[in-house]
């Protein structure tokens, strides 16, 4: 290159980051630093992003999300790497929490062995989750924001378990919301409805939505379903009505939200209820 050249071009670069000064923010979080949290994460376009050694999904906007589990470590490692070669690693400290646990020990050892019809259908059920969970669209609407699907009375914690005669059973990975038979069921952000079965082993009438990079929310026990798979939601939109189909005692919600197959509170994406209820 000329000297020329080298002069041009190094007036072009000056002219370009004077005109169009970049605005940095190699790592910006929101959103609780606690166990079942979800962490949205702003950061310059074109950098890597790793969470504890592993690589997580980018937008073109350069925003990101990080999941914290039932059981997240008390530190997590972000480590930004920068299109101009720069790095940032932050180390995140995670409140822990305490978890409703219920030991029921003595219960008559009856073994209620399921059908081979059913046991099908519940490893179809588990299949057909288990692909939505692990696919990552390039949508963000999980960066929205994200609001009850509805108003009730929370009869279902998050990570909540029980241990029957010393053998611990699932964490319950949602909440848990009664209401009458056929209350409107809200989509609680934007997306794309991803899954809807009519009748799943567990969970009844079931649907799926996909919130982007890997963040999906599921709905279950519902009497109807009112959207279609591929569909566009919008935040606020009607998805289906509170019913008690599958597995359930009396009519209620069951709300998960995840990133992949990490469970996430959705009590705290959602934060307080509107309108409360007494
Ligand atoms: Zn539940």
């Amino acid at each position: 290159m000329t000297r020329l050249g080298a002069t041009a071009l190094a007036a072009v670069l000056l002219i370009g980051t004077t005109v169009f000064p970049a605005v940095s923010q190699t790592l910006r979080l929101e959103g609780p630093l606690i166990q079942g949290g979800l962490l949205i994460g702003h950061t310059d376009p074109g950098s890597v992003v790793t969470v504890d050694g592993t690589e997580t999904q980018v937008s073109r906007g350069g925003l990101f999300a990080i999941g914290l589990g039932r059981d997240a470590p008390s530190t997590v490692k972000v480590r930004v790497a920068t299109t101009d070669g720069s790095t940032t690693a932050r180390d995140l400290k995670i409140e822990r929490r305490r978890y409703d646990i219920q030991r029921i020990d003595g219960l008559p050892k009856k073994q209620v062995a399921p059908s081979a019809e059913d046991l099908k259908r519940i490893g179809d059920d588990s299949r057909r989750i288990a692909a939505v969970r692990a696919d990552a669209s390039a949508l963000t609407d999980f960066a929205g924001g994200f609001a009850w699907p509805l108003a009730g009375r929370l009869s279902g914690v998050f990570g909540s378990q029980r241990i029957l005669n010393g053998e611990p059973r699932r964490p319950h990975a949602g909440v848990d919301v009664a209401a009458p038979q056929g209350t409107p069921v809200k989509a609680p952000a934007d997306g794309v409805v991803a899954l809807t079965h009519g009748d799943m082993f567990f969970t009844g009438k079931t649907l799926m939505i996909d919130h982007g990079h890997g963040l999906n929310s599921v709905y279950a026990h519902m009497s109807a379903i009112e959207v279609e798979q591929g569909q566009r939601v919008l935040k606020g939109q009607i998805i289906g009505r509170v019913g008690a189909t599958g597995r359930a005692t009396g009519p209620h919600l069951h709300w998960g939200v995840s990133l992949f197959d990490i469970a996430l509170d959705p009590a705290l994406l959602a934060g307080s209820m509107t309108p409360p209820v007494p």
